[in-house]
């Protein structure tokens, strides 16, 4: 399974705790006191070298990596850092304390990494259906904000998987959903291909009257990743992906926009943003102002 930046930063976002924080300042949601930790990690998948900044009294580290900073732990920060100053960080004169961490950390982000490549592999060899094309063994998008994951149903045939590039098409056109999509989470400040994405049913059925059916033999997959990812919401679209989450309901309006509790996370399920569907675009705008307010009960 291909470790992205992103697939990384998710992994080492979901480790850290009070116990792998400096001091215990930070904690599971707080990035504060992992910044150390953090870019050995990231060196460990990516190489390049550990830098670091000053920033008032306090050395802040990162990565760089083909001359590019990459700094998991800057939001931290209430501003953006001024890099231009960056010096070298030798990992060896970390003191031991922070090895201490470090091994903490390393060992729940591989772990993480781990399950995630074990599900993949058994995902791509798994022929319970069928009645699907290839199942593929890259099924989830990892973007940089990992406070919600949206859920669509089932892979299309010309979708991401072929473009490798979550919601455009391999023309490189953003889909007919994902424009409505990105207008939608814009209006709460939120930007499409920053959310994490993955499909209810992991591979593409070769007729639409199989959904049901595949969802069905599809759904240990999805909650072996949701138990893995810990999402903080869930946002699943439309009817297919949302029915795989929930107790059965009778009508989708009766539980579209509402804030389920589940034991993979909340889950505040939208009506399916495709151009076709009447709710798409203006049935959810309240639905987005919800997923917003919940948001902000989150550190
Ligand atoms: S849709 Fe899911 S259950 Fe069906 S073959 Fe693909 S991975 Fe297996």
């Amino acid at each position: 399974m291909k470790i992205s930046i992103p697939f990384l930063e998710y992994a080492c976002k979901g480790s850290w705790g009070k116990d792998t924080s400096y001091q215990s300042v930070g904690d599971a949601k707080n990035p504060k006191g992992q910044c150390a930790i953090t870019s050995m990690i990231v060196q460990d998948y990516f190489d390049g070298e550990i830098r670091k900044i000053k920033v008032g009294e306090e050395s802040h580290y990162f990565n760089l990596i083909n001359e590019a900073i990459i700094d998991f732990t800057a939001g931290q920060f209430p501003m953006p850092l001024d890099y231009s100053n960056h010096i070298s960080a030798d990992r060896i004169n970390f003191k031991e304390e922070t090895i201490k961490r470090y091994g903490i950390l390393k060992q729940r982000t591989d772990k993480f990494i781990n399950d995630m490549d074990l599900l993949s592999k058994r995902i791509s060899n798994c022929t319970i259906c069928q009645c699907c094309g290839s199942c593929s063994p890259t099924f989830t998008h990892f973007g940089y904000d990992n406070r919600i994951l949206l859920l669509g149903e089932a892979p299309a045939k010309n979708g991401w998987r072929i473009s490798g590039r979550a919601w455009y098409e391999p023309s490189g056109k953003i889909t007919a959903t994902g424009k409505i999509l990105k207008k939608l989470l814009s209006e709460i400040d939120l930007t499409l291909e920053d959310l994490p994405f993955t499909e209810a049913i992991k591979c593409t059925p070769e007729s639409p009257k199989y959904l049901k059916f595949c969802g069905i033999n599809c759904q240990p997959f999805l909650i072996e990743q949701l138990k893995i990812m810990k999402p903080q919401i869930i946002v699943p679209l439309g009817v297919r992906a949302t029915e795989l989450l929930l107790p059965p309901f009778k009508k989708f309006s009766d539980i579209a926009g509402q804030v389920h509790k589940t034991e993979f996370g909340l889950v505040i399920p939208i009506y399916h943003p495709s151009p076709i569907s009447p709710l798409g675009y203006k049935g959810n705008l309240h639905i987005m102002q919800i997923i917003k307010q919940t948001l902000t009960n989150f550190p």
